[in-house]
């Protein structure tokens, strides 16, 4: 393995719980309307979540989409001090030590930045979502982070606990293994997807994916 790509929320740390998605909702309706089709696939995600997240895929290349991703990034903001690790979480980063390693993540930059600072995580390279590139399930995030670690996609592993991060590795040409906890939460990936319990599990896994 050449590199390895977290995602960040629920993967690295839980910011989503804590994030007032419904309020960050209805900030975005205020400023763009209502939006009653929108072309994303589905996730396991709570409905404010999954629309908030889908309004910016959605609004991908537009014009309105940084106004938009602002007003949601006060809500991940104000969620970072509540925030909390995922299990394993100190293990796992030593585990990765020495490995090109980047966070590639739909949370904006600064809310990001805290949340990595909060729990400790020493991963430089970030690639959260921003106006010049499809976020996730899109390559593009993917292949930004592999050109800044200087990795080859087929040599690199994403670890997450979406099927928006197992189709954006799908896409951009890297191995994926998904972090789940439970039998239930494997499920989601579908078949053929390899999954880890924990952050610990799911490394182990990616060292021996590529
Ligand atoms: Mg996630």
């Amino acid at each position: 393995m050449e590199a390895v790509l977290f995602d960040l929320d629920r993967t690295l740390v839980d910011l989503q719980t804590y994030t007032d998605y419904g309020a960050a909702w209805e900030d975005t309706e205020a400023m763009i309307g209502s939006w009653d089709d929108l072309p994303t696939p589905e996730t396991d995600w709570d409905a404010p979540t999954q629309r908030c997240m889908s309004i910016l895929v959605a609004l991908s290349g537009d014009p309105r989409w940084s106004r938009v991703s602002e007003a949601i990034a006060v809500h991940e903001m104000a969620a970072v001090a509540a925030s909390h690790a995922m299990p394993r979480l100190a293990e796992a980063l030593e585990l990765a030590q020495g490995i090109p390693r980047a966070v590639v993540t739909l949370v904006a930059e600064a809310p990001a930045r805290a949340v990595l600072a909060r729990h400790g995580v020493d991963i430089p390279v970030l690639v959260p979502r921003r106006p010049d590139l499809r976020p996730k399930p899109a390559a593009d995030q993917l292949r930004e982070a592999c050109r800044l670690l200087r990795a080859a996609p087929s040599r690199t592993v994403m670890i997450g606990d979406s099927t928006w991060d197992a189709g954006a590795a799908a896409g951009a040409g890297c191995g994926f293994v998904g972090v789940a906890a439970t039998e239930d939460g494997a499920a989601r990936f579908g078949r053929g997807v390899i999954t880890g319990g924990d952050l610990v599990v799911a490394l182990e896994l990616a060292g021996r994916l590529v």
